[in-house]
């Protein structure tokens, strides 16, 4: 036992028990939610593309103008080691960057902030369980929120705004439903908290491309496609569309590929994970242990 095998945090280059890792409480990642993070998945003792997450992260900070002071492989460094002290084999982990505590009391000027890395790791998260998705899986698409428009909080940046997609959720939770699927102000179909959405018609897929993340599953998701030669497009989704859809499968890396069943008041598949959903869903959890995708922890 190390009082790792819960979660471990690096922080200003010290590995720690997960439940001591604190911030300042002045810290603007914090207070202004000014931060930007990354997860990625590490399934049976490896990374999944992880010079992918972590050059997604890097376009992140550099879209929020955030300065950890610290180059790739440094990030990647300390990404193993941490996972490497923990030893989890399967699990999730994240790289934050935040703004940090202003240098001078007073200041408002974000330029002169003490920008921080830090990052943690935790057993492997679903966001939607194996067996609810065997069982089938709900969406309820959000009536009272729209997703934050993408002129107002970049949704490529991975972030921590999600007054939206919490909102979201407490309405899916008191219907009854797993998760919330957030439209945008012209009536297309955006994403959920921590996934991207895929429709399936007559054989032929669509995700939004739009005022979304641009997930690395939804990446891998268009990838095994091309390797399946189905048709893929990325385009506006509007809610009408989705509706009419054969199959709906959401993608993250909390899970892979998670097919749904059942949109509001709508069955689709006949309440059983569809067809190509569960194909992807299997070629996914391949994927994640094929050598080229995987970096072992310890072997940066
Ligand atoms: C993390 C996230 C996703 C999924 O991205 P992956 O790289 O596939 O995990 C989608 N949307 C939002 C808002 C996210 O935070």
């Amino acid at each position: 036992m190390t009082g790792l095998e819960h979660g471990a945090a690096w922080m200003k280059g010290r590995i720690i028990p997960i439940a001591e890792a604190t911030l300042p409480i002045t810290d603007w990642g914090l207070t202004h939610s000014d931060i930007t993070y990354d997860v990625v998945p590490i399934w049976e003792g490896a990374f999944f593309r992880l010079p992918d997450y972590v050059a997604r992260f890097e376009a992140s900070m550099a879209a929020c103008r955030l300065d950890i002071g610290m180059d790739r492989d440094a990030i990647i460094a300390a990404l193993h080691a941490m996972v490497g002290a923990a030893g989890l084999q399967n699990a999730y982990c994240a790289m934050v960057a935040s703004r940090g505590v202003p240098l001078i009391h007073g200041n408002r000027d974000p330029r002169h902030c003490a920008n921080h890395f830090f990052a943690w790791v935790v057993p492997y998260v679903h966001v939607i369980k194996p067996d609810v998705i065997e069982a089938g899986a709900s969406v309820w698409i959000a009536k009272d929120v729209r997703r934050i428009p993408a002129d107002s909080v970049n949704p490529r940046a991975k972030n921590y705004h999600w007054g939206d997609f919490t909102a979201g959720l407490f309405e899916a939770k008191d219907a009854g439903f797993e998760t919330t699927v957030l439209l945008d102000h012209a009536g297309n179909v955006t994403e959920g908290p921590g996934f991207n959405i895929f429709a399936v018609k007559d054989g032929r897929i669509v995700t939004p491309n739009a005022g979304v993340l641009g997930g690395i599953t939804r990446q891998t998701v268009l990838e095994m496609c091309a390797e399946l030669e189905i048709q893929t497009t990325e385009r506006a989704l509007p809610l009408e569309e989705l509706m009419e859809a054969d199959e709906i499968f959401l993608s993250s890396s909390g899970g892979g590929v998670l097919p749904i069943t059942r949109v509001d008041a709508r069955i689709f598949s006949n309440g059983v994970p569809g067809p190509i959903g569960s194909r992807l869903r299997t070629l996914y959890f391949d994927w994640v242990m094929r050598a080229e995708h995987r970096q072992p922890i310890g072997k940066p």
